[in-house]
């Protein structure tokens, strides 16, 4: 494995110790995946694993037809998944996949992340649509997420959870807890029986191209 390789591994682990600490992931549910490379390779947690205990060594890297390197763990379930939103989204270098209940809620209602608040139509660039429902570690599941995800940065799974992407593992993580975040505070309003409406779509549009011009510029780019 390169050096580069390596790095993207240890990044995913640590990654998965964050995603545990903020309360995004219980047991070993969910998976956390990057692109590392140059030769289209990438790298994936193992399937049914804790993240307290994983070690770089552990996660999985698949190249590019999809194939793991030998002596390799089981996979993610859920590689079907990061490989098509990967194939469709040359911008995303990095996925996560949550079962974060505040995001679930609105998976098992079916019904958008409206876009109420500044930072999350900044990062995710619109509300967080449901896609239909579809048994996990399918092809029809991974078909169905990438065409609600589109162009944005977030997507919700039908009765089952949220799929952060992002051009970087921090910035994917950022998007899981903006989109948690958001969940949560629309849930809040949605009890004040206030009449509730989402940013603008020309608003988006401003808040979007500030956080990609300038204000991400500031701090991202970490790997
Ligand atoms: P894996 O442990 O295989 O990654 O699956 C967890 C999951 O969330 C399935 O949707
Ligand atoms: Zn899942």
């Amino acid at each position: 494995m390169n050096k580069a390789t390596l790095a993207v591994c240890r990044n995913i682990v640590e990654t998965g110790r964050l995603l545990l600490q903020s309360k995004l992931v219980e047991g070993v549910w969910g998976n956390i995946s990057a692109r590392a490379g140059k030769k289209g390779l990438i790298a994936i947690t193992p399937s049914g694993r804790g993240y307290a205990t994983l070690c770089y060594k552990d996660i999985c890297v698949i190249d590019a037809e999809g194939k793991p390197q030998k002596n390799s763990l089981t996979p993610s379930s859920e590689l079907p998944l990061h490989i098509a939103v990967y194939s469709a989204r040359q911008d995303v270098k990095a996925i996560i996949h949550t079962h974060s209940i505040y995001a679930s809620a609105f998976a098992v209602a079916g019904q958008p992340i409206l876009s109420v608040v500044e930072d999350m139509a900044q990062i995710v660039g619109g509300q967080v649509d449901v896609s239909e429902y579809a048994l996990p570690g399918t092809a029809s599941l991974a078909a169905n997420a990438v065409n609600a995800l589109a162009g944005k940065n977030a997507v919700l799974l039908k009765n089952h959870g949220l799929v952060a992407c992002g051009r970087n593992l921090t910035e994917a993580l950022t998007v899981a807890l903006i989109a948690e975040k958001t969940a949560r505070i629309f849930l809040y309003a949605k009890q004040l029986n206030a009449g509730i409406n989402g940013i603008t779509a020309e608003d988006i549009k401003i808040l979007r191209d500030f956080y990609l011009d300038k204000y991400s510029r500031q701090q991202l780019v970490r790997d």
